[in-house]
């Protein structure tokens, strides 16, 4: 009988660990993870084996501990305005204390020395108003992809002797009986007092079927569609230099609809994601300054939330990334040029750009691909971004698609996290109310805290 099961490592289990064994109770204490340890988790992309996404079984770069996070650029976003709702349930400036303790647990375990940026008084501000832009307010803790994996690291070695880790070990099931949980796995059933799901997007069918079982309430949540844009890295360098990553909202005049920046990697990469077998597209980039390219990148997105009689709002989004898929057998990239001259990158095209893609993916035509509308917005705000970034219009710069980013159903949870059923949380990005490192690994802690404090209340 443990006294907690975490299912999932990722940055939201990580920090539920984390918290609970810090709170000195010596609870027993299991983490199950799907995917494998930290060091023996290899993209066979990354290791230069194949050249384009072979759909492993068990995809390296989403599962295993440190989660879909691991590769990541590790930007710790702390801020209330974008990367989750946490607030709403805890309070806008106890969101932002548990994101700042976040920051401070990823200082102590090799995050020191990284850089903080900052929105608060700077002039790129009133430039983007000036051009219909809008520049949300954030702190930014970059980490970079080396660093975040050193403070994994850190962690783990922390808590491998305190915390029981099965690798390798889907939950298939959960059973509920009237004090404990039993999660079932293929190499046995285990039960606890408490039990915190924490699956991720790449858990996000599997927590469907886990909410359905138990009858716990879900509501559609919506879905961003766009593109990752790729440019030189002076075009973008006077925001980057200063703010790092920039959240920046577009109004479209055509449609009205809000076009938004996401994921803003300074001298980055371009990457391949895998959700459920499809392919999408990401970015991320390195503190190491070897490891540095010439190229921004960032993603451009379009919102859609589908309620009635339609309700699949991700069921929506995979079929546009599986049209992708079908027509560049993964990722399409092309040139702005010839997007808005309506024709098809070709590989020659590609080959004699001006600007070189960091990722192989395949010439081609994403006005094939991705709805007129979406498009049509995507292409209205990279001329608005023109006029603060000079250069981000020129026909050189490079469009991959689909990127689509998938959120959680939405499931029903009070302000402790917790489902209609004591001792049964619901965490991170599967719980529909994160989709960030910071957001996640703070509800995380939140939610340690909030057992504890059960805890310490049945004992008195
Ligand atoms: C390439 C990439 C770059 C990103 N960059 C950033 C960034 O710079 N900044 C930022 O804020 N966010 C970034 N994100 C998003 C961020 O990684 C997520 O928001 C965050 O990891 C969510 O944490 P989580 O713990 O909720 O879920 P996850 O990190 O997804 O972890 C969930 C874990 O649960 C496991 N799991 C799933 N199902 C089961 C099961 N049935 N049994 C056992 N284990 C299971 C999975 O294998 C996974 O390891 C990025 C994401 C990707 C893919």
């Amino acid at each position: 009988m443990y006294d907690v099961i975490i299912v999932g490592a990722g940055p939201g289990g990580i920090f539920s660990a984390y918290e609970l064994v810090k709170s000195g109770k010596n609870l027993r204490i299991a983490v199950f993870e799907l995917g494998e340890p930290l060091e023996n988790r290899r993209c066979p992309i990354s290791e230069k084996k194949v050249k384009s996404c072979i759909k492993c079984k068990t995809c390296a770069i989403m599962s295993g501990f440190g989660g879909a996070g691991a590769f990541s650029d590790g930007k710790y976003n702390i801020t209330n305005q974008f990367g989750g709702t946490l607030y709403k349930y805890v309070g806008k400036q106890e969101a932002l204390d548990l994101m700042k303790y976040v920051d401070s647990i990823n200082l102590a375990y090799g995050g020191e020395g990284t850089k903080l940026y900052s929105t608060a008084n700077t002039s790129i501000k009133k430039k983007c108003l000036e051009n219909g832009l809008h520049l949300l307010d954030a702190q930014v803790r970059h980490l970079g992809t080396d660093i975040n994996y050193v403070v994994l690291g850190n962690l783990y070695n922390d808590l491998k002797d305190k915390v029981d880790f099965y690798f390798k070990t889907a939950v298939t099931s959960v059973e509920r009986h009237p004090d404990s949980y039993t999660v079932r796995t293929a190499k046995g059933d285990y039960t606890c007092k408490n039990c915190i799901i924490s699956v991720g997007r790449s858990g996000s069918k599997w927590m469907e079927t886990v909410c359905e079982d138990m009858k716990i309430p879900t509501k559609s949540n919506r879905v961003d569609i766009g593109v990752r844009v790729e440019l030189p890295a002076a075009v973008f360098s006077h925001l980057t230099d200063e703010l790092y990553e920039s959240k920046i909202v577009y109004r479209t005049e055509k449609f009205e609809d809000l076009v938004r920046t996401f994921c803003m990697n300074p001298n980055g990469v371009v990457v391949n994601e895998n959700t459920n077998g499809i392919v999408t597209v990401n970015g991320h980039s390195y503190e190491d300054k070897s490891k540095h390219t010439e190229n921004t990148n960032f993603a451009l997105l379009v919102s859609k939330h589908f309620s009635e009689p339609f309700k699949d709002s991700n069921g929506y989004g995979e079929s546009i990334a599986r049209l992708s898929n079908m027509l560049g057998g993964g990722v399409i990239v092309q040139r702005f040029g010839d997007l808005v001259r309506g024709r098809r990158s070709t590989p020659s095209r590609i080959e004699e750009n001006y600007v070189t893609p960091t990722l192989s993916a395949t010439p081609g035509d994403l006005s094939l691909v991705i709805p007129k509308r979406i498009l049509d917005g995507i292409i209205e705000m990279i001329y608005a971004l023109d006029k603060v970034a000079p250069g981000t219009a020129n026909d050189d710069t490079l469009l991959y698609g689909v990127e689509v980013k998938f959120y959680n159903m939405e499931v029903e949870i009070g302000d402790e996290l917790r489902t209609v059923y004591p001792g049964f949380y619901v965490i991170g990005d599967c719980s529909g109310v994160t989709h960030s490192l910071s957001h996640a690994s703070a509800s995380g802690v939140q939610v340690a805290r909030n057992i504890i404090n059960g805890l310490e209340e049945s004992e008195n």
